[in-house]
This record gives structure tokens, sequence and C-alpha cells, in this order.
């Protein structure tokens, strides 16, 4: 992402104060390296930022708000912790006939769907 966006995000967080200064001069680290069309998983706000789930979801939803982001869905294996794969654009999408390629548990769209956030401006025109 480029200085534009990222100043606009972290005026953003600044407001909703989720995160402390030092949390949140890592985000906007980590940030910098993503581009448009990748996806951030909570997961990684997670441990890289040392925050809970509820909060990560908050941040990701945040940046939502303000049009970076927009809402995606992967299932995930709870059972051998790995995501399936493919990405689907809204749940609806999402299969419910899929099983685990590792384990062979079925993958139900309620249980095992994952929200991830992809990147859709990222200051590039
Ligand atoms: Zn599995």
């Amino acid at each position: 992402m480029l200085p534009n966006i990222l100043l606009k995000i972290e005026e953003k967080l600044k407001e909703n104060s989720l995160l402390s200064d030092s949390q949140l001069d890592k985000f906007m680290l980590l940030l910098k390296r993503y581009k448009k069309g990748e996806w951030l998983y909570p997961g990684v706000l997670i441990r890289k930022l040392n925050i809970t789930s509820s909060n990560a979801y908050k941040l990701l939803d945040s940046l939502k708000d303000i049009g970076v982001l927009e809402v995606n869905y992967e299932l995930y294996c709870h059972t051998c912790n790995t995501f399936e794969g493919t990405i689907y654009e809204t749940f609806s999408q999402v299969p419910n006939d899929l099983h685990c390629e590792g384990c062979g548990i079925e993958l139900k769209p309620l249980v095992n769907s994952i929200v991830i956030y992809k990147v859709i401006i990222d200051g590039e025109q």
C-alpha cells in the first residue's frame, strides 16, 4: 500500500483506538507490504500484533468501512488446521459438499468458513 492510503488508514485507526501506538506502528509496517488483490488473514494480525481475535476483526472491519478491504470467505479445517485454498467472494458461493483434502472430514460452510479480507485499494492508480 502507498503512503496516501496508509495515512487514511492510520487516521481512521487513531479514531477508534483499537491499537496501542506500538501496535499501530507494527500494523502500518505490515500493511505496506500488501498490494491490491491480496488477502489479509485475521490470524496474521492476532499473531503479529498480539491482539484478540475480536479486535482483529474489528480492526479489519474498520478498514472495510473506509473502502480499503472487502470481505471474502475461505474454508478452514479445524482438525488439521489448514485452509482449503479456494477463496469465495460471498458466503453463498461457499460449497456445501466439500471434504478436507488432508483428513477427509466434511467441511461445512457455517462451521468452517473463515472471513478473510481482500485489499481492493492500495493507492496505486
Ligand atoms: Zn482436515
